[in-house]
């Protein structure tokens, strides 16, 4: 992976505030695939689209509809990755609910920080701290998408799929050894070589 890419991260109003007290991790996630050969651009994404894309029976937001509206708009290009940010429940057709999805097609992840945060004290340093681990979390579990990797059966890593909150809080915040093989052979070297440092 020589070629540069560009991540678009766009931020709904409402969750402003906790994306950009939390940009540290955004970047975080993102030099763990991309080391420096990335750029980031934070952009509010759209009230309209996100209206439009909320389904009023279920109080949820449709995420094939925010998808199909959104690129109406904004076409996808070479090596750019829109990153979506929202702070609305999220579903897809047969789950009642999702934290997160890439899709793949137009390179779009949308993350929503609503259940993440759920039941959280943001007040305290271990409330803001489980929030950031979780947000991490999603975001290396789809940037690994990202990249071509599936889910993995192994629960503890970070790319097996996460149903609710307690099999997401079970992962750690990395891939296991074989996703780590499966992305070096993808071309994404998650790993420092060579050099000792104590
Ligand atoms: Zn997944
Ligand atoms: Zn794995």
């Amino acid at each position: 992976m020589n070629s540069k890419y560009v991540f678009n991260v766009w931020i709904t109003e409402d969750a402003e505030s906790f994306i950009t007290d939390n940009m540290d991790v955004v970047e975080a996630s993102l030099k763990l695939f991309f080391w420096d050969r990335f750029e980031m651009n934070i952009n509010r994404f759209p009230d309209r689209i996100l209206a439009e894309a909320f389904n009023v029976r279920r109080s949820q937001v449709d995420i094939k509809e925010l998808i199909r509206r959104f690129r109406e708009e904004y076409k996808p290009r070479p090596n750019v990755v829109d990153m979506i940010f929202i702070d609305r429940d999220l579903f897809i057709d047969g789950r009642s609910y999702i934290f997160s999805a890439t899709h793949m097609a137009t390179k779009t992840i949308t993350i929503s920080i609503f259940r993440l945060a759920y039941a959280v004290n943001l007040g305290t340093e271990d409330g803001r701290s489980l929030f950031r681990e979780r947000l991490y979390k999603e975001l290396i579990h789809e940037l690994g998408h990202l990249i071509g990797l599936d889910h993995c059966m192994n629960d503890t890593c970070v790319m097996a799929f996460s149903p609710d909150i307690p099999h997401l809080d079970k992962k750690l915040p990395m891939l296991c050894n074989v996703c780590v093989e499966k992305a070096r052979v993808l071309g994404f070297n998650m790993e420092f070589d060579g050099g000792i440092d104590i």
